[in-house]
């Protein structure tokens, strides 16, 4: 009898993705680096369709 070899099962090496709700759908920084100006900044950015950069960093 042959040592049966096993097939190694795939390690599937999962990436520790940040949700979209902890980021900013504006600016795509993290939710954490905004503060209160920047997020009101990148809240009104959003809401008037402008494309001016943030200021979260
Ligand atoms: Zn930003
Ligand atoms: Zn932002």
């Amino acid at each position: 009898m042959t040592a049966s070899e096993l097939p190694t099962s795939a390690t599937s090496t999962v990436d520790v993705i940040v949700e979209d709700a902890e980021r900013c759908s504006t600016c795509r920084h993290p939710a954490a680096d905004h503060d209160t100006l920047s997020a009101r900044y990148c809240a009104a950015t959003m809401s008037g369709g402008l494309t001016r950069g943030c200021i979260c960093k």
